[in-house]
């Protein structure tokens, strides 16, 4: 039985970031400076004059061309040790999803040994993580919120999180006004990853009274700001931010279903990033999620966003027989899904005439 953790403390309003000094100030330890991972948008943006920066502490600009790779994270570790700072007293992420999951992981890394590869899976981070606070600048993935942080091993082609109670925020900064600056497609393609998490679990098998809840409330919200008409008014802005927040939690209490195994595979075979893989990969998703189907694109309609298609249409029988293996590799939300025996229905043709499709 899941014993669940969810994030301890917790600001959330317009401007709240400017309570961080005050949050690091009341964190006391031995060591007194501060790891910064900024998403590289904010590079010359105002918002890094007013963080309270100090002397010791180091920041990092963290691109987000390419999704978290387990060697990202392993020399963000390395030049930590060379300088002598895996110590810090305090890892402070602000960004999407990208660059939350990388203080996630760097946190786990620099109290335990070895590798990120090490810890990709379930339960295997030893030792408690450094302290870390998360500051979401677009809503959607719960990135914030769950207990994983996604990193592709490009060696071996594995997807895979640190899933872990370590890996946990210890402290969230919930500012909507973070995310005024997101272009409007790239708000609609990370929200819908709450909506679209949500929709798999209450489809699931696995399903539960808790991650129910978060689900439907995460999904309510996300239909008030999609089917509204300015869905990234301040207003929808703040909503969307709570939505993405409880979709984060609701998945730590339930599974994903078919949308993300696709999208997956996407994302390892053609690079495509996550959201957006799994907006596509709706294109083929009429005959397991019907309903759903019909409602995320009468929400795309609403907001204008055109999803792309045909981007797996055309593509050799190798290309076909590589996205079959790294979909069906995903079997926890596939039974949760489709039942043990997923790969009857999901045979290598029915696959290829999926990604067709998408
Ligand atoms: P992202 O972090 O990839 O960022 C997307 C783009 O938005 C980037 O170009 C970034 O620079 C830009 N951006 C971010 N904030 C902005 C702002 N305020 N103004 C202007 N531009 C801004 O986006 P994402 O969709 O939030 O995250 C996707 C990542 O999250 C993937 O790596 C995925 O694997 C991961 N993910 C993690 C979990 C989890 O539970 N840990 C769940 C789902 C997805
Ligand atoms: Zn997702």
């Amino acid at each position: 039985m899941n014993n669940s953790k969810n994030i301890l403390n917790y600001m959330f309003g317009k401007g709240a970031i400017n309570n961080l000094d005050s949050i690091l100030d009341k964190k006391k330890s031995k060591n007194a400076y501060v790891i910064y991972y900024i998403d590289e948008y904010f590079e010359n943006n105002e918002l890094i004059n007013r963080l309270p920066m100090k002397e010791n502490d180091e920041l990092f600009f963290v691109e987000t061309k390419d999704e978290p790779k387990t060697e990202f994270i392993n020399s963000f570790r390395d030049i930590l040790v060379q300088k002598s700072k895996n110590r810090p007293k305090a890892i402070v992420a602000i960004g999407g999803g990208a660059t939350l999951d990388t203080g996630k992981a760097v946190a786990n890394l620099l109290t335990n040994q070895g590798n990120a590869e090490d810890y990709q899976g379930w339960d295997l981070v030893k030792n408690p993580a450094i302290y870390k606070i998360g500051i979401p600048t677009v809503s959607g993935t719960g990135a914030e919120a769950s207990r994983t942080c996604v990193m592709t091993n490009s060696k071996s082609g594995l997807k895979l999180g640190m899933n872990s109670d370590f890996t946990i925020y210890d402290q969230l900064i919930l500012d909507s006004s973070l995310t005024k600056t997101v272009p409007r497609e790239q708000y609609f393609y990370t929200g819908m990853d709450t909506y679209i998490h949500c929709i798999e679990s209450l489809n699931g098998r696995y399903r539960n009274a808790i991650g129910d809840a978060f689900s439907h409330q995460a999904i309510a919200l996300c239909r008030e700001v999609f089917f509204s008409d300015n869905m990234m008014s301040e207003e929808n802005r703040e909503k969307l931010m709570v939505a993405s927040y409880l979709g984060g939690c609701a998945i730590a209490n339930s599974f994903v279903g078919v949308v993300h195994p696709f999208s997956a595979g996407l994302s390892v075979i053609l690079e495509i990033h996550h959201c957006i893989g799994n907006c596509i990969t709706m294109n083929a998703m009429e005959e397991f999620y019907p309903k759903e189907y019909q409602e995320f694109f009468e929400m795309a309609e609403k907001q204008g966003i055109k999803i792309p298609k045909g981007i797996a249409s055309n593509l050799d029988d190798e290309t076909y027989v590589k996205l079959y293996n790294s979909t069906v590799i995903h079997e926890k939300p596939l039974i949760n899904a489709l039942g043990d025996t997923f790969k009857e229905i999901l045979t290598l043709e029915k696959v290829t005439a999926i990604f067709k499709r998408i």
